[in-house]
């Protein structure tokens, strides 16, 4: 039975409340924090699973295609590239290995949050079908090492470079690129594959250089400290900054093994059941060839409401149905605070365990042994209600004059988002820096192509679709990029950029769907919303929905020459 309104109007105002809070502590947004890790903080950034530093002469030949990463992005896309007879692709990624955010996360409990079978890419391809229905993070950075090694990827593919800079050379309609390494590279065309969250990023807090003991970012774990069973930490106090995907799945493990586990936390994630389960081999058996790409269909449909559903929200107005959405996502967010009640025996730790936000305010989390790790023992929820941790001593954190004495402090504080052209400087035509084209509002045709930029794709950026699975919606971004890149092939095109109008457009398109609710606004501070600071409409993602998304991309090809000029 549904509860009155004023219920569900008091749980509103706690929500508000709840982000006030927050907001006050950290008016600064997204400053609050820093992924330039220079100086001291240097050591955060240091790439923890290379065996050695291989040594090369700088390179200096050109490629046809050159990915900057090498995550599913590059990968995925490099497989339509081979479908469709390109042979010359170079990944050039920082890591040692492909993979990406696969090859960086190797945190204890690592395993990605949607079902396997639908996010690891290109099953069909490989005809492979993942171990269970959450694959851990070793399956799928294997997943991705075989289809490098399927798609001949790794014979041009250089490691543990970064590239430093991207410039468009109008005489040779070529770009260069020069890295870490000294190379001088050149690419016909060149595909920002850096990631979504690839750039680990740190709380601003005062004195995190004078902790003495040992520290890392979950993206960089140090398993020589803390041994490949985590066994090391039997007699370790251990502290984990940030509640966020990452600790929800790491605090379990650290929990059973560490002497002592301090979780600090500003803001609790929420929690649902994880419905994991090993692969049943007699249904793997049954599937048919293509029987991913017919689930990725199904998914881009999104759900089918039945008629009566169809009659009923068309009986509703607009404020109504607003209501009625809202009310459901708070039931379930009830739901999820009866779970947290029902599996913490203690009741403050339980209540500080609360999220008071509406669903899809944060990154929503799935596990099973995160909330029952809070009953044991030695594993201490220092509960910062909002402020977070704001100084660090040799010894460790600090909170309301309390310090917590540490031999390891994790930060589990998450990556910059979105931003394309990490650690590179992107130039193109008339010299002009893709950051200074977007100091006045990001401008783009689907996220992916940007005018004054020929022969550049980009990958995960923002005025995309965003999707909870999002190899859904990096895989039909490799798809359009593919189809564009082969039509200038086979119409002897050297270049394809986006026309003004096309690239105005799609930004009115994304402005029009921005801002239609108050609902960023009002959800507590995370990196969904950009900690809670308020921007233009248009430097996000596009929120008219991922068919639409799927169409205008259908529509912008079947349009080439009214899309792009060519060259
Ligand atoms: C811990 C974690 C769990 C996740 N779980 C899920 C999940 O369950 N479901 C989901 O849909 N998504 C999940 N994601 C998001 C995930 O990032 C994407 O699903 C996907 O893997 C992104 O692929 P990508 O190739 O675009 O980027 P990435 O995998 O991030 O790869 C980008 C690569 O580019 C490299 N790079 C960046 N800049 C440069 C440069 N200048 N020079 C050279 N190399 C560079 C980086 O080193 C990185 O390896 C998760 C992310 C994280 C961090």
């Amino acid at each position: 039975m549904r509860n009155e309104q004023a219920y569900y109007d008091e749980i509103k105002k706690k929500f508000a409340e709840e982000r006030e809070i927050r907001v006050n502590f950290r008016p600064e947004g997204t400053a609050q924090f820093t992924s330039e890790f220079t100086g001291e903080l240097e050591k955060y950034a240091v790439d923890p699973y290379a065996e050695e530093r291989v040594e090369r002469e700088p390179i200096t030949d050109t490629v046809e295609c050159l990915f900057i990463g090498g995550g599913f992005s590059a990968l995925l896309t490099s497989a339509r590239l081979r479908e469709r007879g390109v042979e010359s692709i170079r990944i050039v990624e920082r890591g040692a290995d492909v993979g990406g955010t696969w090859y960086w996360n190797r945190y204890p409990g690592v395993a990605c949050d949607v079902v396997s079978y639908d996010y690891l890419p290109l099953l069909d391809e490989m005809n492979y079908v993942p171990k269970n229905h959450y694959s851990r993070g070793d399956e799928i950075l294997e997943h991705c090492q075989a289809i490098a090694n399927k798609y001949d990827l790794y014979d041009l593919a250089v490691f543990q470079t970064t590239v430093t800079s991207t410039t468009w050379l109008a005489s040779e309609q070529m770009w260069e690129l020069k890295t870490d390494r000294g190379d001088v590279m050149k690419a016909r065309f060149v595909i920002c594959a850096n990631g979504t969250l690839s750039k680990p990023k740190l709380a601003k807090i005062e004195g995190i250089n004078d902790f003495k003991g040992n520290s890392f970012h979950t993206s960089r774990w140090d398993y020589d400290f803390t041994g490949q069973d985590l066994s090391n930490l039997k007699d370790k106090v251990v502290g984990i900054i940030g509640t966020g995907a990452t600790a929800v799945q790491a605090v379990p493990g650290l929990g059973e093994s560490a002497k002592e586990l301090y979780v600090f936390q500003r803001t609790p994630s929420s929690i649902d059941i994880r419905n994991d389960w090993p692969t049943d081999p007699d249904w793997a058996a049954k599937l048919k060839p293509g029987w991913q790409q017919k689930r990725r269909e199904r998914n881009l449909q999104g759900p089918q409401l039945t008629e009566e559903q169809k009659k009923k929200q068309a009986s509703r107005t607009k404020e109504e149905k607003l209501r009625h959405q809202e009310n459901n996502n708070i039931d379930y967010m009830m739901r999820i605070h009866d779970r947290i009640e029902k599996t913490v025996d203690d009741p403050q730790t339980a209540e500080a365990l609360k999220p008071w936000y509406m669903f899809m305010c944060k990154r929503p989390c799935f596990h099973n042994d995160y909330l029952p790790t809070f009953n044991r023992p030695n594993v201490h929820l220092i509960d910062t209600h909002g402020e977070g941790i704001t100084k660090i001593t040799e010894k460790g954190p600090e909170f309301k004059g309390k310090e917590y004495e540490l031999d390891l402090l994790i930060f589990a504080t998450g990556f910059e988002v979105q931003k394309t052209g990490i650690y590179n400087q992107i130039i193109g035509k008339n010299n002009l820096d893709l950051e200074d084209k977007y100091s006045d509002g990001i401008r783009t045709l689907l996220g992916i192509h940007t005018e004054g930029f020929p022969n550049l794709f980009i990958m995960g950026g923002y005025q995309a679709s965003f999707q909870f699975n999002l190899t859904d919606m990096l895989q039909t971004q490799g798809d359009h990029i593919a189809d564009c890149i082969a039509y200038a092939r086979e119409h002897d095109h050297n270049t394809i950029e986006p026309t003004a109008a096309s690239e105005e457009w799609w930004v009115q398109e994304v402005i029009s769907h921005r801002g239609k609710t108050k609902r960023n606004e009002e959800c507590t501070p995370g990196y969904y919303n950009f900690e809670g600071e308020s921007n233009r409409r248009q430097d996000g993602n596009y929120n008219g929905g991922f068919l639409q998304y799927f169409n205008h991309m259908a529509e912008v090809r079947s349009k080439m020459l009214n899309s792009f000029i060519f060259d």
